[in-house]
């Protein structure tokens, strides 16, 4: 499969790149920047053919199937549409968009079209996730009463621009981590958030945006949510743990990129530790797109499953800013 990146992006450097190629076939014909010099520098960094400064020349090509959007937030609505109109599957980086509502018009654009459309939750894509998943659906830890997410990391240095400081740009840690927080749950427990409770802060490198969110979901079961977001804590780590009527799931380190952490399951038998799979979590997102363009399958995690876990967040977010407990408004997604 050709693709087109849209976006001279950190993690599409970092780790698309790479998972892209790893396909078989899979070819990346150009990038697009809004730099013609960041575009050509990029370009010839990661052995790219050719660099665009326009969408829709870079969208002519018609060996081009499938684009990547990673720029910033404000700019997946009109990118992704435009890759829809010609014809491209798109692979999109969450936060979808701004609103609920331009993240559901892109998806049914794609579905009316008949592309493939996929968000990039990467942590569904990961083996310990997918562990964890695996034995809350087969009863190990019997009823699910409750889940604890903790995902507060240390911004590092070069990712501290439009994060930090532009709510223009999409900015602020509840649409970057607890989206993700978000999707995690829905993917864990099979169920989405019903209503919302939270409150947010800046702790030291928020601009005009929150760096910092805490907040408590119900969800359709009963089973409550506790979930942790930040920028700004260099030594809390990352993990989550499923409490049930019948055992607990303790994950630590697995909210990351790549595939570490350990698992551990603690039943009336005693503890015992969970093997899980160690492949890379991009290539596995990758392959599965690319399966579902096929007719294979859905994609890990679908174009609705980025709409519903951005109406967590936003929910998260309007709940912090006004005080009150909020219904979760997934704004007609499937
Ligand atoms: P970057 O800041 O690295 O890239 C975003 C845009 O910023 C690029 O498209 C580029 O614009 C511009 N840019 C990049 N480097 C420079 C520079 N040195 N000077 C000026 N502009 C620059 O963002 P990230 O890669 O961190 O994030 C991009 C998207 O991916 C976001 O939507 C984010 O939420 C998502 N993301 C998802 C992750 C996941 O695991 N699923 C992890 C990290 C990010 P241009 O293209 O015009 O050159």
């Amino acid at each position: 499969m050709k693709w087109t990146l849209i976006g001279a992006s950190t993690i599409a450097a970092q780790y698309m790149i790479r998972a892209i190629r790893a396909q078989e076939n899979g070819e990346i014909v150009s990038v697009l920047s809004e730099s013609a010099a960041r575009g050509g520098d990029y370009a010839s960094e990661h052995g790219i053919q050719k660099s665009f400064t326009d969408l829709d020349e870079a969208l002519a090509d018609p060996a081009v199937e499938a684009v990547y959007i990673s720029t910033t937030n404000e700019k997946h609505l009109a990118q992704a549409l435009a890759a829809i109109a010609a014809g491209k599957h798109v692979l999109c980086e969450k936060p979808l968009a701004m609103t609920v509502a331009d993240a559901a018009e892109m998806v049914a654009a794609a579905e009316l079209a008949g592309v493939t459309f996929a968000t990039n939750h990467h942590l569904r894509c990961s083996g310990s996730h997918r562990a964890v998943r695996d034995l809350i659906a087969s009863g190990r830890i019997g009823k699910v009463l409750s889940l604890r997410l903790f995902h507060a990391v240390h911004l590092p240095e070069n990712l501290r621009g439009w994060r930090i400081n532009s709510a223009e740009a999409g900015g602020g840690v509840i649409p970057d981590i607890t989206v993700h927080d978000a999707d995690v749950t829905r993917f864990l427990l099979g169920e989405d958030p019903e209503t919302v409770v939270a409150q947010m802060t800046a702790s030291g490198m928020g601009e005009g945006v929150e760096d910092s969110a805490m907040s408590v979901w119900t969800m359709p079961s009963g089973a409550m949510v506790m979930s942790h977001e930040s920028f700004t804590h260099p030594f809390a780590g990352s993990g989550f743990e499923v409490h049930g009527t019948e055992g607990s799931i303790f994950a630590r380190g697995v909210m990351t990129q790549n595939p570490v952490g350990e698992i551990e399951l603690v039943t009336k038998a005693g503890r015992e530790a969970v093997a899980y799979p160690t492949h890379d979590l991009y290539v596995q997102g990758v392959a599965e797109f690319v399966a579902a363009t096929q007719g294979k399958g859905k994609p890990a995690a679908t174009g609705w499953d980025g709409v519903k876990s951005l109406a967590v967040a936003f929910a998260v977010r309007e709940a912090a800013a006004t005080g009150k407990r909020l219904t979760v408004n997934y704004g007609g997604a499937k």
